[in-house]
């Protein structure tokens, strides 16, 4: 048991408890047992006086009656008569002997002594005793007590007629320890008599061989201290009664009657040992029911620590029941209900913790640890990673919460469609998971061309039926990472490049990992690109076929990457379109341009300048209001300005980009279209454009010869421009011999590295100020 500990705690109280009861009962019965044995011992003592009482009365009766006989006896008449003293001794001591009488005295009428048995006693003393026994007998006592000689003497007289009146005889008995012990043992009592003259002790006889007290002056010296009658003698307690047996001017004598109150006690004494023994059993009971009753409290308070503690520790599992009918059972049953309904909100917790909340299926952690078992088993596993492109649009074009439904709808679709062993989870709000465990690569581009036919079939939202843009990205383990990360992010990124595709299904190809984590670089750092002036124009100019002169160029942007060097605007053109950064790139290359060209004109060089302008720009309604304000602000002509711009951008919004065509061509702006010949619009679509030119495709051009399929489309495109009044540009011009090819079909202008590379501001304008080379000028 521990030390306070709840058991011990019970059990101590119980035994205190106990123990103060007992030593109360103890002490109430020793009190009552006291009063009872002190008030039976005073009534034997009392009982025992009366005796004692009676038996010197007896005695003194007795001695009386002697004496008279004495007094009467002719014998001694005659012996006084002769006057033979010895005679009258022996008449004397004859009857003494008779009454034990220890001495006989005979006096003169004057109370002289004239005899006495008992030598000690002289003349004076006799005289006293007589004259105090003439007093008692006046008062009718016939015998009295007094201290004689060193010794107590029960005395009386009568007188001798003969007949006349002639003296008296005097009888005494002394008594001695041999009659107080007869006494003690008539009355059954201890005792001692004690006689004082003239206030001091002189005698005592006692029953007991010794004083009770240890001698007479022990004893007498405690009569002024002891207070009440209860005294203690050796290891025995007494009751004591003291009785005044005879009083005198002088003296006094006195009887102690002592009572052991041991007899008494004696007969309690059972009384103790029962006590005790009923005590020893109680205590012996109470520990036991004390221990149970804490072992039934403590056995329980235990079982719900431990509980507690399996709680704490996370285990729910172990049901608390206790198994009886009282609080501490109640108390169980609360503790199991809080044990379960923790159970359950931590089920609930882990499980939102690894569910999406709006489709229930396992999210990006649990997919992760299920790859993670997946490769630390060595299973072969392919990931398809389903990403939805037109999510968002959908709250636009069905109302809001369309794009939930719709996800619930394709997560349930692709939740039918898992065949055993796959695995499907929700990344994030557009992407999806599918893991196909034991599929190479191939099965996995089977797999994934049913999931996009799959896919591709309308759902329904509310009336609407919406056809979801889904791409499918295919990652497979061993081949394409070691680790769930890469495995996800490749697979992410094979999504990705997917969406650039027209069957939006891409296999993970290497090195795109690299590409990938080049291209998040660039995204981050374009946007600061503007700010931190890492942005530069070139200008590639613009031949006039006709005229044989160079009167236009095309601004390209460049940027010179603070670690990465030049970058192409291949590559981070269409990362700035696909990140929104596109604009501040449009507006710092307007600006840059009209700068030049302000600066230019300034110096007498006046020149058309062809833009890019993305189809995010044309989306943006304030695009013409800005390009009218830098106009203003720069004082270039509108004129001096051509905006190239796809096919593509207009189609997007169209009529939002026609409206922005519509205004930039009401400033005087003129408009090209670019890469003429990549989409799919014709020429009959281009009328409903503003535009003034048109730039064909240089995958037409670049080898271009007579007899091509290309020349075809590169002729026929170049009448019909013409018969649509618009401008032809031919870009990509690189040999001398496309050049004549354009010159003969009447291309307007030609655009390439025959006539010159994109070139600096600096360099393009002294590669302007020198003469045309011989392939670029005009053959007639
Ligand atoms: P683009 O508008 O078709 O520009 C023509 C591209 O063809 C330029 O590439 C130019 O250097 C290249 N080129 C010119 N002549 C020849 C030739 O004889 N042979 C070959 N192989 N290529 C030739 P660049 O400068 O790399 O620009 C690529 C694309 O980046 C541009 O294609 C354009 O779509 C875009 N871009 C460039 N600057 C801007 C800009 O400021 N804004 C926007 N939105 N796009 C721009
Ligand atoms: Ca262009
Ligand atoms: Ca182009």
């Amino acid at each position: 048991m521990l030390p306070g500990s709840f058991r011990t705690r019970i059990a101590s109280v119980v035994i205190l408890l106990l123990l103060l009861v007992i030593g109360a009962l103890y002490f109430a019965v020793q009190a009552a047992t006291d009063a009872a044995v002190r008030s039976q011992t005073g009534e034997q003592l009392d009982a025992g006086a009366r005796v004692f009482g009676h038996l010197l009365d007896r005695r003194g009766r007795q001695l009386h009656g002697a004496v008279q006989v004495l007094a009467a006896d002719p014998g001694l008449k005659t012996a006084l008569a002769s006057g033979d003293s010895e005679a009258i001794r022996a008449v004397l001591a004859s009857h003494g002997a008779q009454v034990d009488a220890g001495a006989v005295m005979l006096l003169d009428l004057d109370g002289r002594l004239a005899l006495s048995t008992e030598r000690q006693i002289d003349g004076q003393t006799a005289r006293r005793l007589s004259s105090r026994l003439v007093a008692g007998q006046g008062a009718g006592v016939s015998s009295v007590l007094m201290p004689v000689a060193g010794g107590i003497y029960l005395l009386a007289q009568a007188a001798v007629a003969a007949p006349l009146p002639v003296g008296w005889v005097l009888m005494g008995v002394r008594l001695d320890q041999a009659l107080v012990r007869e006494l003690g043992e008539l009355t059954l009592l201890e005792l001692t008599l004690f006689a004082r003259q003239e206030g001091v002790p002189v005698v005592w006889v006692s029953s007991q061989p010794v004083s009770p007290r240890g001698g007479a002056q022990a004893d007498l010296a405690l009569e002024h201290g002891a207070a009440g009658d209860l005294r203690r003698i050796g290891t025995e307690r007494y009751l004591e009664r003291r009785l005044v047996l005879a009083r005198g001017d002088d003296f006094q004598v006195e009887a102690r009657l002592y009572k052991s109150l041991s007899p008494a006690q004696r007969a309690f004494a059972p009384l103790d040992w029962h006590i005790l023994a009923i005590a020893l059993s109680a205590l012996l009971a109470a520990l036991g029911s004390a221990l149970l009753l804490a072992r039934t409290v403590s056995q329980p308070l235990r079982h719900l620590a431990a509980a507690a503690e399996r709680v704490g520790q996370g285990d729910y599992q172990v049901p608390l029941e206790l198994h009886r009918s009282d609080e501490l059972d109640g108390l169980a049953k609360a503790f199991h209900a809080m044990q379960q309904g923790i159970a359950e909100r931590e089920r609930q917790l882990a499980h939102n913790a690894l569910h999406d909340a709006l489709t229930g299926l396992p999210n990006r952690v649990l997919a992760q640890e299920w790859l993670g078992s997946a490769i630390a088993a060595g299973r072969p596993t392919a990931l398809l990673y389903v990403g939805v492109g037109n999510l968002r649009a959908l709250n636009d074009s069905c109302g809001p919460g369309s794009s939930d439904l719709a996800l619930q709808q394709l997560s349930q679709r692709l939740q039918a469609s898992l065949r055993p062993g796959d695995s499907l989870a929700q990344l994030m709000t557009s992407e999806l998971l599918l893991l196909l465990e034991n599929s190479d690569g191939d099965s996995a581009v089977a797999v994934g061309d049913r999931l996009q036919q799959l896919l591709s079939q309308p759902l329904r939202i509310g009336n609407q039926e919406v056809v979801l843009d889904c791409c499918v990205g295919i990652a497979t383990y061993p081949a394409d990472g070691e680790t769930p990360d890469d495995l996800l992010r490749r697979a992410s990124i094979a999504m990705q490049d997917a969406a650039q595709l027209p069957g939006r299904l891409q296999m993970y190809e290497v090195g795109r990992d690299a590409a990938h984590q080049r291209q998040i670089g660039l995204i981050r750092d374009l946007r600061l690109a503007p700010a931190n002036a890492e942005l530069l124009l070139h200008y590639q100019p613009k031949l006039d076929i006709a005229a044989g002169q160079v009167r236009q160029a095309e601004a390209l942007l460049r940027w010179r990457h603070p670690q990465l060097g030049m970058i192409a605007p291949g590559e981070f053109i269409p990362l700035a379109e696909r990140t929104g950064s596109i604009q501040s790139l449009t507006a710092w290359m307007l600006e840059e341009s009209l700068r030049q060209l302000r600066e230019w004109n300034g110096r007498g060089l006046r020149m058309q300048l062809s833009l890019n302008i993305s189809t995010e720009d044309l989306v943006d309604a304030k695009l013409p209001t800005r390009v009218e304000q830098l106009l203003m602000r720069y004082r270039v002509p509108a004129e001096q300005l051509i905006f190239e711009i796809t096919e593509s951008g207009v189609m997007v919004q169209p009529e939002l980009a026609l409206q922005v065509l519509h205004e930039l061509r009401e400033l005087g702006i003129s408009l090209s279209v670019d890469d003429f010949g990549t989409g799919y619009s014709s020429l009959t679509q281009l009328k409903r454009m503003p535009v003034q030119e048109l730039k064909i495709d240089q995958s037409f051009i670049c080898d271009l010869d007579d007899a091509s399929e290309d020349a075809v489309i590169v002729r026929s495109t170049i009448e019909m421009s013409h018969s649509l009044g618009l401008k032809v540009v031919a870009e990509g011009v690189e040999l001398a011999c496309s050049l004549r090819l354009l010159e003969h079909w009447q291309c307007d202008y030609a655009q390439g590295h025959l006539i010159s590379r994109p070139l600096p501001a600096e360099a393009f304008e002294a590669w302007i100020a020198q003469p045309l080379k011989a392939p670029v000028l005009k053959t007639s």
